[in-house]
């Protein structure tokens, strides 16, 4: 039987939640990841474990037909590559950092200066677009403390929160990228993989949409229903069921999780009552 092969990462910071995202999709695997290839018990996939960084090459030779990466590293090792799911986890953003006593004059303080970095091409790729001319110096690791052992004025690195640059005397001076976990596939998938591939896309998106929406339940009495209804996005419209006290209704309806407190707090103001707020397992839209 035909089956898609799915590399992700052994162990890191994308190995849990590739595994999570699988199991919400449905998707069970036979013998957990301690070996190099694990098989889906319900689903035809297989998966393979490997470091992120050899990801991209398996798939453009073909051992592997997907897989969960960094944008920055498919960005990094490939051109080939297609991105056919953004995946809404891993979140970080590549910046340019520079020591915090030096002051910031714009891109053009980079001219001439040596920059330390894992990632020379988005490096490279940044300084071009900007007609900068900088000398790139690639490490493999700790970029972070090239500047203070004298090795670099200035370094390109991945950021979450910022605190190691904070503890290396460092200061955050452009974000050149911001990345996330993406689903990649290379160029040549067969019908019967594409099917497969289909029909997981499918779940994921069901899964991902779930995960950012909230179901609310409300009580409203049914003067105010007007005004609620006209905060609610909803899918469609929401749901009004009245209730056994004569003058109120229940209102159920999805808010997303971007503007969710934000709504929230205009439906306590509109007189909403008895607010419930329950996670969504799919949706299916
Ligand atoms: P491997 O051993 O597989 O080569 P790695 O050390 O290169 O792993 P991780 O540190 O596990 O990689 O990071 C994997 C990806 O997680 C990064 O490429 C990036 O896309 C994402 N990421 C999110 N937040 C961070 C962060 N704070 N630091 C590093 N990577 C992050
Ligand atoms: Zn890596």
């Amino acid at each position: 039987m035909v089956k898609l092969r799915i590399a992700i990462q052994k162990s890191g910071r994308l190995s849990e939640k590739s595994l999570q995202l699988l199991s919400d999709c449905g998707i069970n695997l036979s013998n957990g990841s301690r070996t190099l290839l694990a098989a889906g018990k319900n689903f035809p996939v297989e998966i393979l474990f490997l470091r992120d960084d050899d990801i991209p090459g398996y798939i453009e030779d073909g051992v592997a037909d997907v897989g969960i990466l960094g944008e920055n590293v498919v960005l990094e090792k490939s051109t080939e590559l297609k991105i056919l799911s953004r995946l809404n986890f891993a979140r970080c953003r590549m910046s340019i950092a520079i020591p915090r006593s030096e002051e910031y004059t714009g891109p053009q303080y980079l001219k001439g200066k040596r920059i330390a970095t894992s990632y020379p091409k988005i490096l490279q790729n940044y300084l071009d677009q900007n007609n900068i001319k900088a000398d790139i110096h690639e490490i493999l690791g700790s970029v972070e403390i090239a500047p203070s052992i004298g090795l670099a004025g200035a370094i390109f690195d991945i950021v979450s929160t910022g605190s190691t640059l904070l503890s290396n005397g460092l200061k955050e001076v452009e974000i050149v990228l911001k990345s996330e976990a993406v689903l990649v596939g290379g160029n040549n998938m067969t019908e019967e993989k594409q099917q497969i591939l289909d029909k997981m896309l499918f779940r994921m998106n069901a899964v991902m949409k779930a995960r950012t929406n909230r179901y609310v339940l409300l009580n409203a009495p049914n003067e105010n229903l007007d005004k609620i209804v006209s905060i609610l996005p909803g899918m469609k419209s929401p749901t009004i069921v009245p209730l056994a006290e004569e003058g109120w209704s229940a209102v159920h309806s999805v808010i997303g999780e971007e503007r969710f407190w934000d709504i929230i707090d205009q439906l306590k103001e509109a007189g909403a009552q008895g607010l419930l707020v329950i996670p969504i397992e799919k949706m299916v839209l």
